[in-house]
């Protein structure tokens, strides 16, 4: 899939130079003369990524950007800053407006390009992200851009990896005005270290005494534990084709020494900002995935999910040659709860529950709320005899020790029946063994419940 890129720029003549080489790229191209219009375009989400020019009439590029970064329907766009300014001070003001990197022209194809793509790799996976966690945010979950937008990326865990030590000791002294640092001065621990720390941002130096630094970003870019925290690489400026390599194998931004203080805190600030932003994204997604396969009230699995990984389950059983029992529980009269006690109670009750089989069961047995008052427990690995034995047991936790109702004021006796079958006939399907233990659950109900049946099949 091919970015759309925004070029902003008051000047034609610029407009067409930068179109013709993303063009050649074969990236889209849209482009705008002033600063409102490339708002609204951004607005429109018209655009992947933002080429802005800073100096325009009217509203220049850094208000621009500000006003894009604000907002927390276009936060999430890249912006490049385009511009003749270069010095530390110029970049630090991009950098301070939310822009994402700075191009200084004349721009080179190059670095264009690398940028470019790099940039697009990002926003493609936040995209992705962010459309998962539409979802969540649908089903309640709070929307990760309010936070992001206000936060300052201060505060964030930082290691550090440089074995010189004038240079550690000079950048270390820098970041800890805003964040923590671990520095790692062996390059050959750094990855272990990266990957036991949690981190905000590495900082890795390219020019190690010993140790090639892209190396070790590209194993932190292969590594699970360390693949998503962002990678500022700090390099002498004879070495720009090392650089361009470091971005292309996924280093997110850059500095050249001697390296300025400023800037450094600023581009700092701007990595973390990103990781938190995505690190929230990502967390979203993780809930709004538990919550689909999850029953809110008692925690155990829901339905749903019990339907479709008890296929899987049973596949493996049958490959293996190894037993699976199911389980099918129901409270014992458990309207007259209800209607004795009300539907809280009726609740209080439906969550201990729920505790007393976790405690009941092993880690590998899956347990879920079938709906109403029914549950399913389902135990690879166990035959008939053994699931008899676990199954009294859990008749005998429930009966023997009252429920708690009404915040402790009431405790209640509850009673519940089991019914168990196998999975134990060559090519039976699994629902047909879940019908044979619900059969036998009905059996513990007639012959007067607070019992366990087993399927005599
Ligand atoms: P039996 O011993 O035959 O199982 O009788 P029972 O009363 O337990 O069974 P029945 O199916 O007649 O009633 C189940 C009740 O469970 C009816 C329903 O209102 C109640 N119920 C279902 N879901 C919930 C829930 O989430 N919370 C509460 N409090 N009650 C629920
Ligand atoms: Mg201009
Ligand atoms: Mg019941």
């Amino acid at each position: 899939m091919s970015a759309r890129i925004l070029v902003v720029d008051d000047i034609p003549a610029n407009v067409k130079l930068l179109e013709a080489r993303l063009s050649a790229e074969y990236f889209d191209v849209v482009t705008a003369s002033n600063g409102k219009q490339a708002l609204e375009i951004a607005l429109r989400a018209e655009c992947d990524i933002v080429l802005l020019d800073v100096m325009m009439p009217d509203m220049d590029g850094f208000e621009v950007c500000r006003r894009l970064k604000s907002d927390p329907a276009t936060h999430f766009i890249p912006v490049v800053m385009v511009t003749a300014l270069d010095s530390p001070a110029d970049r630090v003001r991009g950098l301070e407006a939310g822009a994402d990197d700075f191009l200084t022209k004349p721009v080179s194809d190059v670095v264009l390009i690398a940028r470019v793509r790099s940039l697009t790799r990002l926003k493609m996976m936040t995209d992705e992200l962010r459309m998962r966690a539409i979802t969540s945010h649908e089903i309640g979950i709070q929307s990760p851009e309010r936070e992001a937008v206000t936060d300052q990326g201060k505060g964030g865990r930082i290691l550090l990896v440089d074995d010189r030590p004038a240079s550690y000791e000079r950048l270390a002294a820098m970041l800890t005005e805003e964040h923590s640092v671990d520095v790692e001065p062996n390059p050959a621990e750094a990855l272990f270290h990266a990957a036991d720390g949690n981190y905000d941002l590495l900082i890795v130096s390219l020019g190690l005494e010993n140790y090639d630094g892209l190396r070790l970003c590209s194993q932190a870019r292969s590594l699970e534990r360390t693949r998503h925290v962002p990678i500022l690489a700090i390099a002498d400026a004879d070495n720009s084709s090392r650089l361009l390599r470091g971005l292309e194998i996924g280093v997110n931004d850059y500095l050249l020494r001697p390296v300025d203080k400023n800037e450094l805190l600023a581009r700092v600030r701007t990595q973390v900002r990103k990781r938190r932003y995505t690190d929230h994204l990502r967390d979203n997604v993780q809930n709004s995935i538990e919550a689909a396969i999850t029953d809110a009230l008692t925690g155990l699995h829901n339905r749903r999910y019990m339907e479709s990984h008890l296929v899987t389950l049973a596949e493996q059983a049958g490959v293996r040659g190894k037993p699976l029992a199911l389980m099918v529980l129901d409270i014992d009269y458990f309207k007259s709860i209800n209607d004795s006690y009300g539907h809280d109670a009726g609740d209080d009750v439906l969550r201990e529950f729920a505790v007393r089989i976790r405690k009941s069961i092993r880690g590998i047995d899956l347990a879920c709320r079938f709906g109403g008052e029914e549950f399913v427990i389902v135990m690879p690995e166990t035959d008939m005899h053994v699931a008899g034995v676990v199954a009294e047991r859990l008749r005998k936790s429930i009966a023997g020790e009252p429920f708690t109702i009404e915040k402790g004021a009431k405790r209640i006796d509850v009673t519940i029946s089991i019914g168990i079958a196998t999975l134990d006939r060559k090519g039976e399907p699994i629902a047909a063994v879940l019908k044979r233990a619900d059969q036998a659950l009905y059996r513990a109900k007639r012959d007067g419940r607070n019992r366990v049946v087993l399927d005599a099949a």
